[in-house]
């Protein structure tokens, strides 16, 4: 069947929430996927960052198939033998205390904010239902009522209220307007380390250690939502490393899941993790045995194949092509490792043009907010690989 018969079922039988580009996708490899009708692109968007490690990962895949075939839900009424050692490896990669399983990015942000509400009430002694909590302009933590109602995408929230209270809005990259917003009722700040979906917006320099002071002179969480930037993507595995600002809860989705499925973590210290006791909160699929499987062979081949080292290195070089490419269009380029942002002056249209331009060329790549390109491939990328990305980049923008 053609490109265009999928497309007409989706459009028919499906909402219409996305507006996806026109490519059926059937099969990838690595940081290659292919269309229905055979047609070979470069995958430079990797699932938002779910695919760091690359399509259909074999060391992923095996891992996920023997897990498959042995048991992949119990529901947490009962203990498996995934969960314990997948939270153990997390913990001893990242240093925290304990792992609270979760499946989308969107609900371990909803578990974080309600984590960081309650240890406020509990720990913290705001009264009841005073807790607040600060975030940032043009943010983006998901899609659920709660996450929408501190959203400022007008769009997000048209047609969806009432909102839900006690969020506060501050811009993004300036922590002296965070500072001035602080109060006696604030339990938590919740940031992201770069703002992906926001247009690859990066913070000035020093801005998540004025966020981590700001937290401990206030007595207040640092929540760093690193769905999208951790894993890897921005050269090292916690984007929070590159200024050695470590979160009080640290929020872990996409890349998580290995491509494969969806799992997510909130990972805390027992003085903010222990506010939970049994029954506060809970997931059906949560810390199933086939996530959490499929997730520490995830983590296993981000940390042996030294996917933040490469991205670093072919991060910084795909950043020298780009720069090279002098073309008007261009109004800034901006990134860090592997997640790049090439903005396109408004007068030379939308972004989305270009990546249309770009899928005829074989590179499948998605706009942000209307002017910025994001490029943003599997980690396994190669340096050849980025030359060719390269040749076909010049080509659509000049
Ligand atoms: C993708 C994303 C989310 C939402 O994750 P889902 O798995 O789509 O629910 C939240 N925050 C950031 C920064 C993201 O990039």
């Amino acid at each position: 069947m053609s490109n265009q018969t999928f497309i007409d079922k989706e459009q028919q039988y499906g909402a219409h929430n996305y507006k996806p580009l026109p490519v059926v996708l059937t099969r990838g490899e690595g940081i290659w996927v292919w269309d229905v009708g055979g047609k070979k692109y470069l995958d430079m968007l990797a699932g938002y960052s779910a695919v760091n490690q690359g399509h259909c990962h074999p060391r992923i895949v095996a891992a996920a198939k023997a897990q498959l075939e042995r048991l992949t839900l119990t529901s947490r009424a009962f203990y498996n033998d995934q969960l314990g050692p997948f939270e153990e490896k997390l913990a001893l990669l990242t240093g925290y205390d304990q792992v609270l399983p979760m499946n989308t990015g969107t609900e371990a942000v909803e578990s974080a904010l309600k984590l960081a509400r309650k240890w406020g009430e509990k720990v913290k002694g705001i009264a009841k239902d005073k807790c607040k909590i600060i975030t940032c302009a043009n943010n983006f933590h998901g899609r659920t009522i709660g996450i929408i109602s501190f959203s400022t995408d007008e769009q997000y929230r048209d047609g969806f209220g009432p909102m839900v209270t006690g969020f506060q809005i501050v811009p993004y990259g300036d922590a002296l307007a965070m500072a001035q917003v602080i109060d006696a009722d604030t339990c938590a700040i919740l940031v992201e380390p770069i703002q992906g979906e926001g247009g690859v917006i990066i913070p000035p320099e020093g801005y998540l250690r004025q966020l981590r002071q700001l937290a401990d002179e206030n007595n207040l969480l640092l929540i760093l939502d690193e769905i999208q930037m951790g894993l890897g993507r921005t050269g090292k595995m916690f984007a929070y490393q590159h200024e050695d600002a470590r979160p009080d809860l640290l929020i872990l989705a996409k890349a998580l899941g290995g491509g494969i499925c969806p799992i997510s973590v909130v990972l805390a210290d027992e003085e903010v993790m222990g506010v939970l006791k049994p029954g506060d909160h809970g997931s059906t699929f949560g810390g199933n045995p086939f996530a959490c499987a499929v997730a520490c062979e995830a983590l296993d081949v981000l940390i042996e194949e030294e996917l933040p080292e490469k991205a670093a290195v072919l991060g910084a070089y795909f950043m020298e092509g780009l720069k090279k490419i002098k073309s008007p269009a261009v109004k800034e380029i901006r990134g860090k490792g592997l997640m790049i942002g090439v903005e396109i002056k408004p007068e030379f249209g939308d972004a989305r043009i270009y990546c249309e331009r770009l899928q005829e060329k074989g590179l499948l790549c998605k706009d942000t907010h209307y002017t910025t390109i994001r490029f943003a491939p599997p980690l396994v990328i190669a340096k050849e690989e980025i030359d060719w990305a390269l040749a076909q980049i010049q080509a659509v923008l000049n």
